[in-house]
Formats: C-alpha cells, structure tokens, sequence
C-alpha cells in the first residue's frame, strides 16, 4: 500500500515516524510524499501546544476531503493527541487511533484497519523497538531515543500524560544501534529523551547518560554525538566532566529554564530555584570550554506579574543564552496548570512580554555571535537551506550558511565567516573533505572548532 505520513512537533514525534516508516517499508509498504496517492495516511500528532493541535486538525480536514472521492483511503492518527483524544478521533472521521507506545505494531494496525473496522489502539509495545528494528535514514544524521516518557510532571506539560513514565533502552542495545547506524555511513547521533539525563535511572544498573556517551565515544565513524533536552536538576558532574573529555561530544547544552522567577518556577513544578539553575550554568561554563548553553521559556504563565517577568529578563541578560525558545503559555487541558490556575496574563500582555525578551535575546545573540568574526568553523555540511546556501552546525550548535551544492551533504568542511547576523552566520567555504585540497585530514579528525586565521 502507499503510506503518506505526516508529523507534528518534537524530534521524538519525527524519530517515532521514521521507526514507522522502516518498519511499514519492511512489509513491503510503500511510503510517499503526497497526501493525493496514498492509500493510508497516517497523521503523527503533538499536544505541547494549541497551535500544534489546530495544524492536526487542518491536515485531517484535508486528508477526510481527499477521502469523499477515495472511499477506501484509509486515515490512522497517532502520537500524543491521539493519546488525549482517543474515541473522539474515530468520531471525528479517523479510522484508528493509536498511542505513543503503539507504534512498533504499525504495520499489524494498518493491516486491521483494512478490514474496515474503526478501532483504538493503546498497548505499550515500545519494548519491541530495539536495535534490529528497520528505521529510515535522513542523512549523515540519526537521531537515537534513550529513554521514553517522563516522570517529572512539570503543572504546565501534558507529555507525562501522552507518553507515560520513564523507560529507558539497555545501553547495550542503544550502542548497538549506534555501530549499525556507523555502518550505514551515519557520523551524527544525538540521544533523545524528553529528560534524557533521566537515562538510565530506572535500570537500576548504574548505567547514565554519561556512561552511555563515554562508550559511543569508542564507536568509529561516529563523528559527533548529541544529547537532548537535559532537565536542569538531572545534570550530573559526571555528564559535564564527559562532555568536557571531548571534541567529539557537542559542546552545547539545551537547559530549559522555563522562568527566571523562583514563585513562577514553583508553580510550574520545576524543581529547582533560580539560584540553582545560575549554579549550573557556571558549573558547566567553568568546566567545558567554549560551551553554548541554550534555553526555554514559557512567557505569561498563570500570575506571572511584571516583576516576575523583569526576573526571567534579568537571568536572560546575566546568562547570555546562545539561544532562546521562546513560547506563550497556553493552558492544556489535562495539565494540574489548566486545573489549578486561572490562565491570568491577557493575550496582547503575554505577546507584549515576548517581544521585549525576543528584542534583547536579538541584541545577545549579535554581540555572542561576533566571536565568530574572521574565525575559521568546522561544520559537517547538513541540507540546502530555503534562502538556497547549503548550511551546517559547528559544534557548539551554531548555523553557518554558505555557496555549495548537495553533493557536500555529510561532508566536513571549512567555513570561514565573513557576516554576523542575530541569527545564523555566513561565510566562504574553504575546505570540503575529500577534494582536492583535502590534505589536512587531521584537522577535520580532531573535530577542532573555530580556529582563528587572520583576515
Ligand atoms: S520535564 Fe517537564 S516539561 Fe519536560 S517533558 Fe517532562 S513534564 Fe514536560
């Protein structure tokens, strides 16, 4: 049969889909980019957010339209809506409805909906995804999960909800997916958790996060590791000490700080305080050299008041993240939040907040970027970027745009920067691995970064 399947939100929901799409090709499915041919459309949601939610619903509209004229079509929603939703779904025109840890059964589901009988679906089958498990390749890339769920139910988040309580992966297994993917010419993993520091607590074998990059470092042909997104009290001296220890491991951590203000943090169950969160950061900023430390925060959250709000812009100026989500609260039913709290802050003083944080993260981010000026940065080339300049990340997570073409897709190369932005960076290619003037293989090897040259 043709699959088309489309995902909304988080790296986990696009992992989830290309699990879904190896194992769908494996029996022998087809799986295409237009919602037109398909047979089967499979819709992998997100809840985080309203705006997600009401895309959903826009791709169903469009799917359920298709369907008037194409009366075997078939539409399957998976993902953490469908965990919210549930029955609600097959009344709203979806034929099944599956969880978040349904999915490594996608295939016998689809093969079920055939029958043409309407039906959810929430067995935890996430056990059954392993190392052997087929899954698509995007590139040089592969994103690896560690651990599902989260136990920290934060008042404002539904993902403990939709994607249940810690589990995490045996190590062994995880490594031996990262020497297949090595195998298949992959050199970037990044270790994916909703709390990936959580990795490996609930084995109770003493395997962590650490444990877990210190080993991938013996992996050849793995260039590069990643880990994502670290829950702020999680992260151990250990994990900082590993990442310090080498070039190999990106020097960049994503630490959702959510508020600067300790009554805010409080009532969004976060469990450390301001004064906790500034220690780590200089933790990590006085043991790895040259880190970026990039953040999270949720703007007009339930009786955040303007000093409240002067905190949070305060820590964003002491701090000097590399980078800032920024996002307006919005209450999720299902959440203690949406329970609990009046959602108080009106609509234009929440967008009021955000513009003044987005001004000063801007102002930041330029004065950060300009220690890149004249540098020469290390980047693996990753995609062809919609202004049409190829574009990779250095190790600290910043984006270089440059003049290329596809064919430097997964390749090291040399870029020298020659323009600043608030945003990402630009400059000339000067090296590529594996051209002519590829002599120098070393340097590229020992995964240095933005080594100075003049002019
Ligand atoms: S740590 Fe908090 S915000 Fe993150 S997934 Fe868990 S409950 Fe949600």
């Amino acid at each position: 049969m043709k699959i088309y399947i489309k995902t909304y939100g988080c790296q986990m929901n696009e992992n989830d889909s290309l699990y879904m799409m190896g194992i769908l090709e494996k029996e022998g499915h087809e799986i295409v980019g237009s919602i037109e041919v398909a047979d089967v459309v499979i819709i992998n949601t997100c809840a985080v957010r309203k705006k997600a939610e009401e895309k959903f619903y826009g791709k169903l509209g469009e799917a359920l339209h298709l369907k008037k004229n194409k009366r075997d079509m078939l539409i399957g929603v998976g993902g953490c809506l469908a965990e919210k939703e549930r029955e609600k779904l097959l009344e709203k025109g979806a034929d099944f409805v599956f969880g978040t840890r349904s999915y490594p059964r996608i295939s016998e589901l689809v093969e079920k909906a055939t029958s043409g009988e309407k039906f959810t679906y929430f067995e935890d089958h996430i056990d059954e995804i392993d190392s052997s498990t087929p899954r698509r390749l995007k590139g040089h890339h592969a994103w690896v999960t560690v651990i599902y769920g989260c136990d920290r139910f934060c008042s404002y988040c539904i993902v403990p909800y939709t994607r249940g309580r810690e589990k995490s992966r045996p190590m062994e297994d995880v490594l031996n997916e990262v020497r297949n993917l090595a195998l298949k010419g992959v050199r970037e993993v990044t270790f994916l958790g909703q709390n990936v520091d959580a990795y490996g607590k609930d084995l109770g074998d003493g395997t962590s996060l650490a444990k877990l990059l210190r080993e991938s470092l013996k992996i050849e042909g793995i260039d590069r590791l990643w880990f994502l997104t670290s829950y702020p009290s999680d992260v151990t001296d250990e994990l900082i000490d590993v990442v310090a220890s080498s070039d190999k491991i990106s020097k960049n951590f994503h630490l959702p700080v959510q508020a600067g203000s300790n009554q805010i943090l409080k009532r969004m169950r976060r469990r450390y305080t301001k004064e906790e969160y500034i220690n780590l950061v200089n933790r990590i900023r006085n043991k790895v050299k040259d880190v970026s430390i990039s953040t999270d925060i949720i703007v007009g959250f339930p009786g955040e008041t303007e000093r409240d709000f002067e905190e949070t812009l305060d820590l964003l100026k002491t701090l000097k993240f590399e980078r800032v989500n920024l996002a307006l609260y919005s209450p999720r039913e299902g959440t203690l939040a949406y329970k609990i709290y009046e959602d108080d802050v009106p609509r234009e003083e929440k967008i009021r907040r955000f513009q003044r944080l987005l001004e000063v993260q801007k102002e930041l981010n330029r004065e950060l970027n300009e220690r890149y000026r004249g540098k020469v940065v290390d980047v693996i080339v990753e995609a062809r970027a919609k202004s049409g300049l190829m574009y990779g990340r250095d190790i600290r997570n910043k984006i270089i745009a440059f003049e290329g073409d596809e064919s430097m897709m997964g390749k090291w190369a040399k870029v020298k920067v020659r323009k600043i932005t608030a945003g990402p960076l630009y400059g000339k290619l000067v090296w590529l691995e594996g051209s002519k003037d590829d002599e120098d293989k070393t340097l590229w090897r020992s995964g240095a970064q933005a080594k100075s040259e003049e002019g």
